[in-house]
C-alpha cells in the first residue's frame, strides 16, 4: 500500500482498519503525482470526479459539509511519499475557512478567538505554501497587532485583533498578487493539492531525496483529512510520541504534548512541551504536569493504542495524536526513526518479548546502523568545561569549529574543517548544513524537534534546546553567562548527555552494549559466510579480532614498507642495479617482514592469514621531487643521479595496468622469495611456540595466466621446502591467487589446477571489467549516478551484471576443477551490505573487509543468508502446494 498511498496514507488506512480513532479522509495516490509530472502538470481526467466522491463520503462520515455556512467541514492537506521525508514538502491546515465558514466555526465551537486564530493561521499558511508569498510579510502584521494590544504571546491576542489580522493578511495577498485571497473552498482545495504535488520538486525535497537515495519517480501522495483541533480549549491537546525511547530503545512510552495547541507548535519547539508520563516528568525534572496527570483516561487510551500499534506493525512507532474536547484522534503512525543503540535494543527486546522472531530482529536492522555504534564518545577522564546543558537528542560526541548557518557549515567542511552547526532551531532548509556538520546544537526545541529527528536519522550527535545559550546570528557568536564563543572557535557537544563544552574534549572508542553482543551472536548463528578483515598492522588485526573477524583475508604487504626506516630499505632494494645489491636490501626487509607476519599469526591464533605478495608499481616507493630524491640518495647511500635515473625508468604511462602485482615477482623472483621466506619462517616460529598452528595462505596478486602462477608457486614451494629443512620443522600452507583481471576469471578452471584458493580483488576487477580507472572515475561517476546511467558507484557497490557475472563464472569454473576450493572477496565491496548479498548468492565462502566494517559485514552476511533461505523456502513451498490435478470445461 505504501507505494501507492505513500507512507502516511497507507498507515492512516491501516490504523483505521484496526479500529483506531482516525479522522476520515482520502488519499490521492502517488500515481497521480507521476501522471502530473509526465503530463505537463495536468491531472488524470477522472480525478475531479473521484475527489468529489471521496469528499462526499468524508462529509457523510463527519456529518459536516465542505463550505457550509452552518456546519462546515475543514480539512488538512498533507504530502506523504513512500519513505518519510519529514518537513520536506508542503502542508496546509484549516482548509475550507472563509468569511462565512469562520462564523459557523465560531458558533459551533463557542470560541470566537479559536475560530479567527484558525482562520488567520490558514490564510498565512495557504498564502505561503500555495500562493508563494513570503511569511515575513504576515509576521510584521502579527508583531504589530501584539504591540498594539501590549502583549507578548500570540495567544494573548483578542478575537477582534485576530479578525483584523485576517483582513490585513488578505490585504497583503491583494497587494502582492493583485488578486483576492480565494474564498471558494473548492478552489482552495485544488490549490493546496497542486501545491503539495509541486512541492515534490522543491529544492529541499530534492536534496533530501539525494541524501537518502529516494528515487524521483516515486512521487508523493496527497492526503486530505477532516481537521481535528487540539487548540479548542484546555480539554484539547496535541502531541507526538514514540512507542519506545528512540534514543536508548528502552521499552518506555516516550513523547511530548502541549495543551491547547496545534501540532505545529510541538514540532516547531516554540513552547516547552510537557511529558507524557509521570516517570519521564520526574526524570527530566519538569515542573509542568504530564498527560498521565492532566488527562488520565486519555493517557490510558493512548497506552492501549501504543500496544495495538506495536502488535500490528511489529516495530517501534512514531505517532502523532490530537485530543479534541476530551476525545483522542490518531493522526499519524510510522516506523520511528531511532539511534543505532536504540535500534539494537528494540530488536533484541522485541524478539525476547516474542513480538518478532530472531530472524525478524536481524532483518529489521540496517547494517550501516552498526557502523554508528562503533564511533567514539567523550573520554570520561578528560577535563571538560561544561558551559551549558540541553537535551541529549542524538548520541555520540563531536567537536569542531562553530558555525551559525547551514551554508557556512557546508563551506567550511568542504575546506576540510570539522564543524558544529549552532542554530536557535533548525528547519528543513538547513538539511545540507546538518549533513555537513559533525554535530548539531540548538537552543530551542525538544527531543522531537526538527534538529533532533534529522540528526538521529543521520547519526549525527545532537544537543537540542540548550536554552541557557543565546545565539546572535548577526554578530556570529553565542554567549552563556560570561562565556562568548565566536564563529570558528571550537566547541564540543555530547549528544548522549546534552552537555556543551568549550574547546576540543578527547574521545574514547565506543563501549559496545549488551544488545550489540546479542545481535552479533544471532547474526553469527544465521550466516553461512565467514567474515575476515583486511589488516596489516597488529593494531588493526587486534581490532578486527575484537570485532569478530575470523581471519585476515588480505595482508597488503606493501603497506608494511611505508613506515619510518622501512621505506629506506625498500628504496635501497628498488634502486639496486644488480641482483646481489637487491638481495642485500631484501635481507633487511626480510627481518621486518618476518616480525610483522609473526605478530599477525600470533594475534590471529590459528585463524587463517592471507598474505599477499608485493602488489603496487615500484615507482610508488620512489619520491618525485628533487629534494625528496636527494634525501633518498643520502639515506640509501647512492648517488643522486642514480635515484633520478631509476625514478625516470620506473615511470609508467598506466602504472595501474603496468609493472605491478605478480609481474614484479616475475621480473624480480628474489622479492617473492624473500616474502615467502618471511611468511614461512614466521609460520615455523609460531608453530613452534604457540598452541594453535598458524594457517598461512600465500596470495599472488594480479594474475592473468596460469604460467605466471605456476612460476611463482614454484618459487614459493622451493622456499617453503628450504625453510622446513633449515628449521627442521614442518608446517602447512596454501598458495592461492587473486582474481582481479577478467582473463583470470575466464581462466579460473585452469588456474584452479594451480591455485588452492581464490580471492576476488573486486577493486581491480571492477576497474578492469569496466575499463574505468579506480583513481580517476570519481571525477565523472557522480554525473553518471545523477543521470541514472549507473545506480551506484561500482567501486562502492558491486556491479552484479558485469563484475558479478565474472565472479559467478570464475567460481563455477574454479570449483569444477577443485570442488572444495575456498573462495572469498577482499575488495572494498567486502564491507558493503548490497555486495555481501551478491557474494552470498554466488556462494563465496567469506568476505574480507576493513576492521571497522567487520560487525557490519557479520550482520549483512546473516541477512543475506536469511533472505536467500527465505526465497528458497518460498520456492519449494509454492512447488509443493501447486495442485497436481485441475478441472477444465464448462458446467
Ligand atoms: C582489489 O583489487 O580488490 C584488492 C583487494 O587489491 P588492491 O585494492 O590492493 O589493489
Ligand atoms: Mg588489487
Amino acid at each position: 500500500m505504501k507505494n501507492l498511498l505513500g507512507g502516511k496514507g497507507a498507515n492512516l488506512a491501516e490504523m483505521a482498519s484496526i479500529g483506531l480513532p482516525v479522522p476520515p479522509g482520502f488519499t490521492l495516490t502517488t500515481e497521480v503525482c507521476t501522471h502530473f509530472y509526465q503530463n505537463d502538470c495536468n491531472y488524470p481526467k477522472e480525478l475531479t470526479q473521484q475527489v468529489e466522491e471521496a469528499l462526499a463520503l468524508v462529509q457523510t462520515r463527519t456529518g459536516r459539509v465542505f463550505g457550509d455556512s452552518t456546519n462546515p467541514l475543514l480539512v488538512s492537506i498533507r504530502s506523504g511519499a513512500r519513505a518519510s521525508m519529514p518537513g520536506m514538502m508542503d502542508t496546509v491546515l484549516n482548509l475550507g475557512l472563509n468569511d462565512q465558514t469562520v462564523e459557523a466555526l465560531a458558533k459551533k465551537s463557542g470560541d470566537r478567538r479559536f475560530a479567527f486564530d484558525s482562520y488567520r493561521r490558514f490564510v498565512q499558511m495557504y498564502s505561503d505554501v500555495v500562493l508563494g508569498i513570503e511569511i515575513n510579510h504576515f509576521e510584521k502584521h502579527l508583531e504589530r497587532a501584539k504591540e498594539k494590544r501590549g502583549v507578548k504571546q500570540d495567544c494573548e491576542l483578542l478575537p477582534e485583533d485576530l479578525e483584523k489580522l485576517v483582513k490585513s493578511y488578505k490585504a497583503v495577498v491583494q497587494l502582492e498578487l493583485g488578486e483576492e485571497f480565494p474564498e471558494d473552498p473548492n478552489a482552495q482545495l485544488w490549490g493546496a493539492i497542486g501545491a503539495v504535488f509541486n512541492s515534490w520538486m522543491n529544492q529541499r525535497a530534492k536534496t533530501y531525496r539525494q541524501l537518502h537515495d529516494i528515487p524521483e519517480w516515486w512521487g508523493t501522495a496527497v492526503n486530505v483529512q477532516a481537521m481535528v483541533f487540539g487548540n479548542m480549549g484546555n480539554d484539547c491537546a496535541t502531541g507526538v510520541a514514540f512507542t519506545r525511547d528512540p534514543s536508548t530503545g528502552t521499552n518506555e512510552f516516550y513523547g511530548e504534548f502541549l495543551v491547547n495547541a496545534q501540532r505545529e507548535d510541538v514540532v516547531a519547539g516554540i513552547r516547552t512541551p510537557q511529558e507524557l508520563t509521570i516517570k519521564a516528568r520526574k526524570s527530566h525534572g519538569s515542573e509542568l504536569p504530564s498527560l498521565e496527570e492532566v488527562m488520565p483516561s486519555i493517557f490510558k487510551e493512548l497506552l492501549s493504542v501504543r500496544s495495538q500499534l506495536e502488535a500490528h506493525y511489529k516495530d517501534m512507532q512514531d505517532i502523532e495524536f490530537t485530543i479534541q474536547q476530551g476525545k483522542l484522534y490518531m493522526l499519524q503512525t510510522r516506523n520511528g526513526k531511532r539511534t543505532a543503540p536504540a535500534a539494537l535494543q528494540i530488536a533484541v527486546d522485541m524478539a525476547k518479548e516474542g513480538l518478532i522472531s530472531k530472524s525478524q530482529a536481524l532483518m529489521s536492522l540496517k547494517p550501516d546502523l552498526i557502523d554508528q555504534l562503533l564511533h567514539p564518545t567523550l573520554d570520561p577522564k578528560a577535563k571538560k568545561e561544561v558551559i551549558a546543558k540541553g537535551l541529549p537528542a542524538s548520541p555520540g560526541a563531536a567537536g569542531g569549529k562553530v558555525v551559525f548557518s547551514a551554508d557556512e557549515a557546508v563551506r567550511r567542511s568542504k575546506d576540510g574543517d570539522k564543524v558544529i552547526l549552532v542554530r536557535i532551531e533548525t528547519s528543513p532548509d538547513d538539511i545540507h548544513g546538518l549533513h555537513a556538520a559533525e554535530g548539531v546544537l540548538t537552543t530551542r526545541g525538544g527531543m522531537t524537534s526538527h534538529a533532533a529527528v534529522v540528526a538521529r536519522g543521520m547519526g549525527r550527535p545532537c544537543v537540542a534546546g540548550a536554552g541557557g545559550i543565546t545565539v546572535d546570528y548577526t554578530a556570529a557568536k553565542l554567549t552563556v553567562g560570561s562565556v562568548t564563543v565566536s564563529e570558528g572557535q571550537i566547541l564540543t557537544i555530547d549528544g548522549s548527555t546534552g552537555e556543551v563544552m568549550v574547546g576540543e574534549v578527547p574521545t574514547v572508542p565506543p563501549q559496545l552494549s549488551g544488545s550489540f553482543g546479542i545481535i552479533m551472536e544471532w547474526a553469527d548463528e544465521a550466516r553461512d559466510m565467514k567474515v575476515r578483515a583486511n589488516a596489516e598492522t597488529p593494531a588493526d588485526a587486534r581490532q578486527a579480532k575484537e570485532f569478530g573477524a575470523e581471519g585476515i583475508g588480505l595482508v597488503r604487504t606493501e603497506h608494511m614498507f611505508f613506515e619510518g626506516q622501512r621505506i629506506v630499505a625498500m628504496r635501497q632494494m628498488i634502486l639496486a642495479t644488480d641482483e646481489n645489491d637487491r638481495r642485500q636490501a631484501l635481507e633487511k626487509l626480510l627481518v621486518m617482514q618476518r616480525e610483522d607476519i609473526t605478530e599477525l599469526f600470533k594475534i590471529m591464533d590459528g585463524m587463517p592469514v592471507t598474505v599477499r605478495l608485493l602488489d603496487p608499481p615500484l615507482h610508488e616507493f620512489i619520491p618525485h621531487t628533487e629534494a625528496e630524491m636527494a634525501s633518498v640518495a643520502k639515506a640509501a647511500g647512492v648517488p643522486l643521479d642514480r635515484v633520478r635515473r631509476r625514478a625516470a625508468e620506473l615511470q609508467e604511462a598506466n602504472p595501474m595496468l603496468g609493472h605491478r602485482g605478480c609481474r614484479l615477482a616475475i621480473t624480480y623472483p628474489e622479492i617473492c622469495e624473500m616474502q615467502a621466506r618471511a611468511i614461512f619462517e614466521a609460520a615455523a616460529e609460531v608453530g613452534r611456540t604457540s598452541k594453535k598452528l598458524p594457517v598461512a595462505e600465500v596470495m599472488v596478486p594480479l594474475v592473468a595466466t596460469t604460467e605466471e602462477l605456476k612460476l611463482l608457486k614454484g618459487v614459493i614451494e622451493k622456499t617453503a621446502d628450504a625453510v622446513k629443512k633449515e628449521q627442521g620443522i614442518t608446517f602447512t600452507y596454501k598458495v592461492g591467487t587473486m582474481i582481479e583481471l577478467p582473463r583470470a576469471a575466464l581462466q579460473a578452471g585452469k588456474l584452479a589446477e594451480m591455485a588452492e584458493f581464490f580471492s576476488f580483488g573486486t577493486n581491480d576487477l571492477t576497474q578492469t571489467t569496466y575499463g574505468l580507472s579506480r583513481d580517476d572515475a570519481g571525477s565523472f561517476l557522480p554525473e553518471y549516478k545523477a543521470k541514472g546511467i549507473v545506480e551506484q558507484d561500482p567501486f562502492v557497490s558491486l556491479d552484479p551484471d558485469g563484475v558479478g557475472e565474472l565472479i559467478t563464472m570464475a567460481v563455477q569454473r574454479g570449483r569444477s576443477t577443485r570442488p572444495d576450493m575456498k573462495m572469498g572477496i577482499c575488495g572494498e565491496h567486502g564491507g558493503d551490505p548490497a555486495s555481501i548479498e551478491i557474494c552470498e548468492r554466488i556462494g563465496l565462502d567469506y568476505v574480507s573487509c576493513s576492521p571497522f566494517r567487520v560487525p557490519v559485514a557479520r550482520l549483512a552476511a546473516a541477512q543475506s543468508a536469511l533472505k536467500t533461505q527465505g526465497e528458497k523456502a518460498k520456492q519449494s513451498s509454492t512447488k509443493a502446494t501447486k495442485p497436481r490435478v485441475q478441472n477444465f470445461g464448462p458446467w
